[in-house]
């Protein structure tokens, strides 16, 4: 659900630890905690930027910087993915444990949530083993008293050796008394006595042995304690790290490497197994959490979160779970299909008012026919369609669909779609990350990062594509408009057309999982990983901030990437249609040779032609296929979107290419942005044309079955 630039695929291919320190003075605060406890709110909140809210865990997935100032000082604070812990079994926990080994951050404040303390504090004392420089951040504070859970924050910061700080990140409550101390941190003035975790006696000793001369290596620019753990826990990922942060070898040294023996003649001796090890140390970690939790937490009431319960039993229930699903995303698209008409039909007489006055100033001016078909008839008509056509569509469905992300809706997808993925051998939260690519797909493929094994994620990544995102979705609703609903749509004709979008949606799930099945099946063998899916208390949508949020960053972003896109689309197109070579325009050329293959699919040259333009941006194939048909000549005035249904019908289109257009639309080659990100999160070129291939070859078999069928039936 992508919700701001980075989730829109702009900010994706960006993941190193560079930050931007303007001056030697400015103060670098790292943010991390585990997922879903309001990191990004606090970000957002004291950095003043748009990095993406949403009630599911998961969703940051990058390292986002954003700047604060606080008692004339520069602070320059580095949002981390969300992660449950530091040991790096995921691409997450290594970003993470990365910035906060190497980024060299002044402090890191670690966001917690109040009302499930317990199960954050792992993450609390695994930073503190690497940092004593670290701030607690008790987030929805205001939730927690909502369901009686009282924390004592001082006794806790007296446990932890560090500031522990309150705060209700929505209502910015606390957060200047967070930023103080983290001033007060960064300033040497508050001097942190971390508490240290003591590990049972032969693991101490190990540790003993190779502590100091790691200390003398790392010349306290790590925590020789912490090193000394994970070098006797064999972290191969932090071997890594280090040659490529510090330019280190640790295991060159010889002395490293002597101690390191000995150290594990210790835990030999001790009859404690190298796998046996890392379970010890995880296990003292929780041991230790759960006995600070007992000492500072009571809660006043047994069953606290007994209502969240009662409602997840009737949304995640085997029998109602699935209908509720697919009747909440009619519901949707029904309030979509029927609202977006009137704007439309109003947005199309305005601007196509605008376009006769246009012609009228350059008729005015003088200006050569061509300048006014370029610039008028080609850019701004395009323009033009581009908003009316999509505008509408886009801002009534991104804030309902955000209105449910909000409210906490989605981890109960994918609990109701998990049985589903493991069934198909593939990964549960897959279904998370085929929910963020309902916003954008190249963000989609980035939140696979969320997959653990390296086959389940690429499955997921290759399958992402299955569901239409921000671009396509207009797509899908402007063919719906203009085909089946009409300006003037009576109750059965939207009825109709919400049955056929979720429909053409369900279709999308249901490939996603044949696929995936395939694939597991076939070139990516294996039997789908365990794990635990959190289900986040559900939280009051804050409506308001959702509709200015997915106004400005979804929709606005989308139809400005579409604009941006289509304006020299429009120019090429009628370049092209006003071409002649023969008695034929370029256009003309090009959309007959593709016919006979588009034929084929249900489709037409023009149609497959705008496919294959679209590939820089989804947004703008109904834009072209429009002009391309206006610019054949047939119908020049076209002021409304009654009349571009004639135009599609004079151009021969009937239900079963409108069908077509919305299943090639489905299934079909990711975009250029999509395309690349798959590269870059795969390193793999094959494995992006893999994914190119799969959904295209699927689209094609579809629609070549589709259409024939129903021309064989005589359907048609
Ligand atoms: P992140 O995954 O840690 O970045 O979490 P987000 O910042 O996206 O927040 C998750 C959800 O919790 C969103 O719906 C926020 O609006 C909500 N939220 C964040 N902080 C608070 C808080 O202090 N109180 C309440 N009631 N809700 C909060």
């Amino acid at each position: 659900m992508g919700l701001t630039n980075q989730s829109t695929g702009v900010n994706v291919l960006d993941n190193e630890l560079k930050i931007q320190r303007t001056s030697p003075y400015d103060k670098i605060i790292a943010l991390t905690g585990n997922p879903n406890v309001g990191k990004s709110t606090v970000f957002n909140s004291l950095t003043g930027l748009n990095q993406h809210t949403g009630n599911w865990p998961g969703k940051t997935v990058t390292n986002a910087q954003g700047k604060y100032k606080h008692k004339e000082t520069d602070f320059i604070m580095v949002d981390i993915p969300g992660t449950y812990s530091l040991m790096a079994n995921s691409v997450e926990e290594e970003v993470a444990r990365d910035f906060v080994c190497f980024g060299n951050p002044d402090a890191t404040i670690i966001v917690t949530d109040a009302t499930c303390l317990e199960r954050n504090m792992n993450l609390v004392l695994q930073t503190l083993e690497i940092t004593p420089n670290v701030v607690v951040c008790v987030n929805l504070i205001d939730e927690a008293k909502r369901k009686k859970i009282n924390i004592d924050l001082k006794e806790l910061s007296a446990n932890l050796g560090v500031p522990v700080i309150g705060t209700n990140a929505r209502k910015g409550q606390g957060l200047k008394d967070l930023m103080d101390a983290v001033y007060f941190m960064t300033n040497d003035t508050i001097a942190p006595s971390p508490l240290t975790i003591h590990y049972e006696e032969p693991i101490e000793k190990a540790i003993h042995i190779l502590e100091p001369s790691l200390q003398a290596l790392l010349n306290d620019k790590l925590n020789s304690r912490w090193v000394a753990l994970k070098l006797l826990d064999e972290d191969e990922t932090l071997l890594k790290a280090f040659r490529k942060y510090l330019d280190f070898d640790l295991m060159e040294n010889q002395m490293v490497n002597e101690q390191l023996k000995e150290a594990r003649k210790v835990l030999d001796k001790a009859d404690i197994k190298q796998d046996q090890l890392r379970d010890k140390i995880v296990s003292h970690i929780v041991c230790t959490a759960e006995n600070i939790c007992c000492e500072v937490i009571t809660i006043e009431k047994e069953h606290y979160n007994l209502m969240d319960r009662r409602i997840d039993s009737v949304l995640t229930s085997r029998i109602f779970g699935i209908p509720i699903m697919i009747g909440l995303l009619g519901i949707i698209f029904w309030l979509t299909i029927t609202g977006a008409n009137y704007p439309s039909a109003m947005l199309a007489n305005l601007l196509f008012g605008v376009e006769e006055r246009l012609t009228g100033f350059f008729l005015w001016a003088g200006t050569p026919t061509w300048v006014h078909g370029l610039l008028v008839l080609g850019v701004y008509r395009t323009l033009a369609w581009v908003i009316s056509v999509m505008l509408p569509p886009m801002a009534i469905f991104f804030p309902l669909f955000t209105l449910l992300e909000d409210l906490g809706y989605l981890p109960r997808v994918a609990f109701n779609l998990d049985n589903f993925f493991r069934k198909a051998c593939a990964h549960g939260k897959q279904a998370l990350t085929m929910c963020m690519g309902f916003g954008c797909n190249a963000a989609g493929i980035i939140g696979c990062r969320i997959i653990d094994s390296p086959r389940e994620r690429l499955i997921a990544i290759i399958t992402n594509n299955f569901v239409p995102c921000n671009g396509r979705f207009p797509t899908l609703i402007a063919i719906i408009t203009m085909f089946f609903t009409g300006v003037v749509a009576g109750p059965y004709q939207s009825i109709f057309s919400t049955l056929l979008l979720t429909g053409v949606i369900v279709l999308g799930v249901v490939m996603t999982l044949l696929i995936s099945k395939i694939l597991s099946r076939t070139i990516l063998k294996g039997l789908p990983s365990s794990f635990t899916l959190e289900l986040p208390p559900y939280r009051k949508p804050q409506v308001g901030r959702v509709i200015v949020r997915s106004i400005f960053d979804r929709t606005l972003f989308v139809l400005g990437r579409a604009t941006v896109v289509a304006a020299p689309a429009g120019a090429i197109i009628w370049i092209l249609a006003n071409i002649f070579v023969g008695d034929l325009s370029l256009l003309a050329h090009c959309a007959t040779f593709l016919d006979p293959f588009a034929w084929l699919l249900g489709l037409d040259g023009y149609i497959l032609m705008a496919f294959i333009l679209g590939f820089p941006a989804n947004e703008i194939v109904v834009p072209i296929i429009i002009m391309s048909y206006m610019a054949t000549g047939s119908m020049l005035e076209l002021d409304s979107l009654n009349q571009l249904r004639e135009l599609l019908v004079s151009h021969g289109w009937t239900w079963l290419t409108a069908i077509s257009v919305m299943l090639f639309s489905l299934m079909h080659w990711p975009c250029g942005t999509t395309c690349m990100t798959i590269k870059k999160e795969t390193q793999s070129i094959k494995w992006a044309l893999v994914s190119f291939l799969i959904p295209t070859i699927t689209g094609i078999v579809i629609c070549f079955a589709v259409a024939n069928t129903v021309r064989l039936l005589g359907l048609i």
